[in-house]
């Protein structure tokens, strides 16, 4: 490889939006049985508040759903003022999200003014390279860090290489999971389904519940179905799995590793019917925040995702994550079944 080419690529400021994202805790339906690990996550997680800090980043993943067509970072006053207005409408917890937060030049001097100001904590979603550096993982805790996400798609070294297409990508992830392990933090590894899971749910679960037991604090495995759109969407036909198949990965690791904590997210839920209360989708709605008056409308359902017809009839769709448009015109909808 070589470093002697220099790239240089412009980076714009995002706009101010006067409204913000915010995610809120809800029950889930009644008579589904919700492992009290999963509630604790899900409440971890929520109410809170999204700093989403551009798309700018350093990895390449193929499966990223983040649109690129020019890069946007969002301001530092932005930042803080949109915080600051979610905290006084009583949402204390902030989630950032990116692109890659934690290459945002300003994020601790936020941090600090938010904690300042009364942050109760922080939940941090990364593709972990940076977590390599054991100091990088202190200034985490020591700035109210209290959960990190770290994208963790696959436990083989060469699918992670491949699937963020950095070469040393499985060496930095080695080096920030044995940090996490030693850190106070709560740790949660979100894997993206693609092809590469295809039938490896018992595999990938055997080795998290051996990894687990070197974590200070019990970590989460949480699955998630990928989102077929921009670059994922470029490279759909190498990472398309079905979702019965998708599903299936998540229903192997938990036959596989039934103490672990497993969870997972934007799985249509008729497609795990016994493992409900294991969706985080049951517990969080997705809700824009007016900062001026402090109303909260539920997010509408993306313009991306569509419903299936048999859905109209299904009791759960109001806590169901739909499926994508994306996936409807190629795979069909025969899939689902309404409860
Ligand atoms: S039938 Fe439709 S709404 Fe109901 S769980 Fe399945 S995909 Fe979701």
């Amino acid at each position: 490889m070589s470093y002697d080419k220099k790239i240089e690529v412009e980076i714009f400021q995002r706009d101010r939006r006067s409204d913000v994202d915010v995610r809120i805790l809800r029950e889930p339906p009644p008579d589904i049985h919700c492992p009290e690990e999963v509630v604790a996550l899900a409440k971890s997680l929520a109410p809170a508040f999204y700093i989403d800090v551009g798309n700018v980043c350093n990895q390449n993943c193929v499966y990223c759903s983040v649109e690129r067509r020019q890069l946007v970072r969002t301001r530092r006053q932005d930042a803080l003022a949109n915080g600051q207005a979610a905290m006084r409408h009583g949402f204390s917890t902030c989630v950032l999200i990116g692109g890659e937060p934690t290459i945002w030049p300003p994020l601790f001097s936020v941090l600090e003014q938010l904690n300042t100001a009364g942050l109760m904590g922080t939940v941090l979603t990364t593709n972990g390279l940076m977590l390599s550096y054991k100091p990088y993982v202190d200034n985490l805790e020591q700035h109210a860090v209290h959960t990190v996400a770290l994208s963790y798609d696959d436990w083989r070294s060469e699918n992670q290489r491949n699937l963020s297409r950095r070469a040393d990508a499985g060496d930095l992830l080695e080096e920030a999971l044995a940090n996490l392990a030693r850190s106070p933090m709560q740790t949660y590894l979100y894997a993206v389904v693609t092809r590469h899971l295809k039938d490896q749910g018992k595999p990938f679960a055997h080795w998290f519940a051996h990894a687990a037991q070197t974590f200070r604090r019990k970590p989460y495995l949480l699955f998630a179905g990928l989102k077929p759109l921009e670059r994922a969407h470029s490279h759909y036909g190498q990472l398309s799995l079905s979702l019965t198949d998708t599903a299936q990965v998540v229903k192997d690791a938990i036959k596989e590793a039934p103490n672990a904590s497993i969870a997972y997210r934007d799985i249509p839920l008729c497609l795990i019917p016994d493992h409900l209360g294991r969706s985080l989708d049951l517990y969080h709605q997705h809700a824009s925040l007016d900062t001026a008056t402090g109303e909260t409308s539920p997010a509408a359902l993306a313009t991306d995702r569509e419903w299936a017809p048999q859905c109209s009839s299904c009791k759960l769709r109001g806590y169901c994550p739909a499926i994508y448009q994306t996936y409807l015109e190629q795979v069909g909808a025969d899939e689902f079944s309404p409860f």
